[in-house]
Formats: C-alpha cells, structure tokens, sequence
C-alpha cells in the first residue's frame, strides 16, 4: 500500500479536527442545552479577569461568563505562571495588544464542556474535574501537528492569554474562568500537581532546546556540558540534562545564589563570570571544571549578547552549542567566524519554542524530575492572588525571585 507522507499528514489532520471539533469552530456557538457542567458546583453568573488596559497598569474586571458551545470548554483557573513575554507586554506592549488579558502559563479545572468535547489533542479522556492545561490555538495554520517530531515550532502561533480582547474576555489564563473553544489543543494533565502544572510551559521549551541539541549528534551521557545563564530557563535547561543521565554539567552565572539553585538542579560545577577578568580566564575557569577539557557541548540561556560571544570559547574543537537565550531580539553579538566556528569545526543549532510533541514529552520530563529528586517546585519563588497582579508583575520586573505564579483560590 502506498501511504506517502502527505497522506499520513491528511490523516493526522483528520483526527485532530475530528477531537478538537475542527479548527474552524473557533467562534463562539450557541449556549448548547445538552453541555455538562460539575454536579453541585456552582458556576457564578459573572467573573473576574484581569485586564491590561495600559502599559503597567492591569485592572480587574467582572464580565458575564460566555456560553459554552457544543465544541468549548470552561476552566476554573487554579493558577498562571508570569513570563517573559507577559512582563514585555506589561512594560511596553510590543505586540501592541492592550487591552489584553495576558497569562499563558496557566492551568485549572475543566468546570463545563460541550457534548461534543470527548478527549484531548492527545486522545486522552476529558471530563468533568479534569485538570488540563493548553497550548496553541490551530487556527490558520493546521500544518502545525503533534506527531511530526520535524514540523516547525508553534512559534507565531495563537495561544491563550496573547489573544486581543473580544466579547467573550476570558481569553487568558490571569482570570478566574477561561474558555477554551472548538480548534484549540488541551492536555489533559490530571496526574500532575499544581506548580508542575504552571512550570509545564516553560520546561517545554527546554525539551525543545535539548531536542535540538541532540539533533547535532553530540550529545551524549558522558558528555560535558556548560549551560551558561541560571534564570528559570538555565535552571531548567540543567534539570531536563539531568534527567537524560548526562553528569557533568558545569552552570555559569554572576549571582551565588543561582549557582547554588543550579547545583539542586543538578549541576556538579559551577563558575562565578564576575570573579574572573577577560574571556581566556573565564574559559580556562570552565576548562578547570572538566578536569582540563572544554565543553563537548554548550547552552546559552541569557539574551545578553556579550554572554553569546563568549560561549564558543568554553566549547572544544569538534563541539556543539546550542543558542535558545535570544527569545526577543536582544541585539548583535561579535564572533570570530574563524576561531569561534571554521577552524573549531562547530555545530550550533538555534532554539525558539517548542512543538506540540515536545509540550506532551514535558510531562514525563515533570515527573522523572521529581522521581530523582530535584526541587522543580522551587523555581516559582513568589505566589500572589489575581488581585495583587500588578504588585506580581513589580516583583517580576525587579527580577526578585524566579518564577512568579498567580494563584487562584
Ligand atoms: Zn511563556
């Protein structure tokens, strides 16, 4: 039988429409008369969102809550992570979205579906009290799928809480209620607990980055590995290396009480930049670190560009890196083409985001994390009600803590 290619892709796209309800049912529908809700639970007549409605200003406001439709979801938010995308959005609004209701990272309780809501974009049962998290919205773009690990990323994809505001509101994760529409995927992650469930996002990015790593082909267990930056993301980054086996891992960062977090995370070494003057001595201060050799293989977790021109000094001849730190653009970087790449014979892969396949791998990546005991709940460092949000995002900005989270009651 001949299935090509395309017609896998035809297949698969039938089936995700046919879970999802099809992506074209992403408007509204008519209250339906057959949606299930929780028995007993009692699902207000209006609720809170908070609103961006200018640059460092959220305000919370009530609205009627929007019908569920045959193909919709209602989630009771239980909590949503601040990132950095939203604390962009706060400060300057690149994406030029306010009024906006932001939150992304987010997860909660399903509370109504549709009759026609059965499983989730990865064929596990939903129902009534399930706890579920999204991602992208399909909407103009169905090429985007789960099961082709070499799709492109969901980058420039819709998603919750980066949605302009329309007449339903409740289209980002910092609110009491959201409604997932017909065409959106959802995962049904009941059998993680709260702070994993906020860390889902984030961590995925960082099975992507190692996904990407591992493309070059030279990442290996006994690899030596330098990640370099210990904000949430370096932090993760250490952990997702951990839990593939790979040992020694050497963090770089400025602040002492990162480096010490990178060790829980499971890094073995760790170097201090600030205590080393000049570039040779900060490389021959990682080369210390594996007993006289380079890294086999690098991350660059910051978005500063100087941190980029640095990295390929800590990388051997024949090695790999890997940049994921430039999530916006953070400005030019200088390299030495020739030593930095051609005569070190260097293969360097860039990471954005993350597929769908990599959101539902990030599960697991949750749960061997805890398994072998390393701390991911204490990356989020500070809590606060959805009424203190402006307050959270202050505290974000000061760059106090780690991972801030908006948690509901
Ligand atoms: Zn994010």
């Amino acid at each position: 039988m001949d299935i090509n290619n395309k017609n896998i892709e035809e297949i698969v796209r039938k089936v995700l429409e046919d879970m999802t309800g099809g992506a074209k049912s992403a408007a509204p529908a008519a209250p339906a008369a057959t949606s299930s809700s929780v028995a007993g639970a009692t699902i207000p007549q209006k609720a809170r969102v908070a609103m961006l409605v200018e640059k460092e200003r959220y305000e919370i406001r009530e609205y009627p809550l929007p019908p569920v439709g045959d193909d919709d979801i209602l989630v009771k938010v239980e909590g949503c992570g601040i990132c950095g995308t939203d604390a962009h959005e706060f400060k300057r609004d690149p994406f030029n979205l306010i009024p906006v209701v932001l939150g992304h990272e987010g997860t909660g309780e399903i509370v109504k579906m549709g009759k026609n809501v059965k499983k989730d974009s990865a064929g596990k049962d939903l129902k009534l009290g399930d706890k579920v998290v999204t991602c992208m919205i399909f909407k103009d773009n169905p090429d985007i799928t789960m099961f082709d690990l070499n799709k492109q990323n969901v980058g420039g994809a819709d998603v919750y809480g980066l949605l302009p505001d329309d007449d339903i509101h409740f289209n980002g994760w910092f609110s009491d209620y959201l409604l997932v529409r017909g065409g959106s995927t959802i995962f049904n992650v009941s059998d993680l607990d709260l702070s994993s469930r906020i860390l889902i996002e984030p961590c995925a990015v960082l099975v992507h980055a190692v996904e990407r790593a591992k493309s070059t082909g030279i990442l290996r267990f006994n690899s030596r590995v330098v990640v370099q930056g210990c904000g949430p993301i370096g932090l993760i980054c250490i952990a997702v290396l951990r839990t593939m086996g790979i040992e020694h891992i050497t963090a770089v960062d400025g602040e002492p009480k990162r480096l010490e977090f990178a060790k829980q995370m499971g890094a073995d070494r760790s170097v201090n930049f600030k205590e080393y003057k000049g570039i040779e001595n900060l490389a021959k201060a990682v080369e210390d670190t594996f007993d006289g050799h380079l890294a086999d293989f690098a991350f660059q977790c910051t978005g500063s560009p100087a941190a980029h021109s640095n990295i390929y000094k800590f990388v051997r001849n024949g090695g790999g890196l890997c940049e994921l730190g430039f999530f916006i653009n953070g400005g030019d970087a200088t390299i030495n083409p020739h030593f930095d790449i051609c005569s070190k014979e260097l293969t360097m892969v860039g990471s954005w985001v993350y597929t769908l396949r990599d959101y539902a791998t990030t599960f697991d990546f949750l749960k061997r994390a805890k398994g072998i005991g390393l701390p991911i709940d204490k990356l989020i460092t500070h809590t606060f009600p959805l009424e203190q949000i402006n307050e959270a995002h202050q505290t974000n900005l000061r760059m106090e803590g780690l991972k801030i989270a908006i948690i509901n009651k």
